[in-house]
């Protein structure tokens, strides 16, 4: 599944192509695009509503948190940021959520272009061009929300419980520690808590353990907080890298908006490498399954923890 450094590259290309454009129409090419991986069976009059909700309507930007992405819809130029007080402006109230899933492709077209015949909606943008929203397995979403606020900003609704990742401004890393600290689950369990830190996922979880040098089943309340504090840098690290060539495609799923698969597969240390050597000491890696979750690690360079694992 795309984590943080996927969603972002995909997310530049889209407001690259988006914002500043109007909707001049929209098409749902398959209904279930439009429900969640719990809810597909959707009322037709779902089709209907979405398609009108959205054209006319003007995107201000493409944005992020986590692995949620949104379209901010909203009349004239961009002052989210703006003074509420001297600027009359409204700010956006909508946004239409995109959620890529676990094969999820928005992929941008020239009108008149082939129709990749996994293509579930289609927004035609004033600008002569369509942001198509491709979706083989059909674990994605597409939809229009209310935006409210959440860790310091306006989210769509569904985003609400999402804390701040560690690539925006309103993450705050004292903060999380603290919160991690009172954590007797597992680590690498925590780090996955899109609660309390959003956008790790499995991938970069295991890199940010390796990296800070602590075992995945280390519990966080029985762990020094500086220890705490590289794994979270580690994280942050590790996804910063990882967004700077584009993410990492795991399988020919994952691509930007032009199609381009990311590049950081090859630096993966630890993740998808069981059984093959340590990269630091050559111990072989070994695989165990954490909270149902395929957990890589040395066990040299990330020694067990000396208080019992569970
Ligand atoms: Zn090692």
């Amino acid at each position: 599944m795309p984590e943080l450094p996927e969603v972002e590259s995909v997310r530049r290309g889209v407001d690259e192509w988006t914002a500043g454009t109007t909707i001049a129409g929209a098409e749902v090419a398959d209904p279930r695009i439009l429900g969640t991986t719990s809810q597909r069976r959707i009322d037709p009059s779902a089709v209907s509503g979405f398609v009108s909700a959205v054209t006319g309507a003007h995107i201000l930007r493409a944005e992020r948190r986590g692995k949620f992405m949104w379209l901010s819809l909203g009349e004239g130029t961009d002052l989210s940021t703006a003074d509420p007080v001297t600027s009359p402006v409204p700010r956006p109230e909508l946004g239409i959520l995109v959620h890529l899933g676990m094969s999820g492709q928005l992929r941008i077209h020239s009108p008149g272009e082939e129709i990749h015949r996994h293509t579930r909606a289609i927004l035609h943008l004033d600008s002569d061009r369509e942001l198509r929203f491709v979706d083989q397995r059909i674990f994605g979403h597409i939809g229009v929300q209310p935006l409210v606020h959440g860790y310091g900003r306006l989210v769509p609704a569904s985003a609400v419980h999402i804390a701040a990742d560690p690539l925006e401004p309103a993450f705050d890393p004292e903060a999380v520690v603290g919160e991690l600290a009172n954590k007797r689950t597992a680590i690498k369990t925590a780090l996955l808590d899109q609660t309390l830190v959003s956008g790790i996922g499995n991938i970069y979880a295991d890199e940010a353990l390796f990296r800070a040098g602590v075992h995945p089943l280390a519990v966080p309340a029985r762990t020094r907080k500086s220890r705490l504090v590289a794994v979270l840098e580690s994280a942050t690290k590790v996804m910063s890298d990882a967004l700077a060539v584009g993410g990492t495609s795991f399988d020919a799923l994952y691509v930007n908006v032009n199609g381009e698969s990311g590049y950081f597969d090859r630096a993966l240390l630890v993740y998808g490498r069981g059984g093959q050597e340590c990269v630091r000491c050559g111990t072989e890696i070994v695989k165990i399954t954490v909270g149902g979750r395929g957990t890589h690690y040395c066990p040299v360079c990330q020694k067990p923890p000396r208080y019992r694992l569970r």
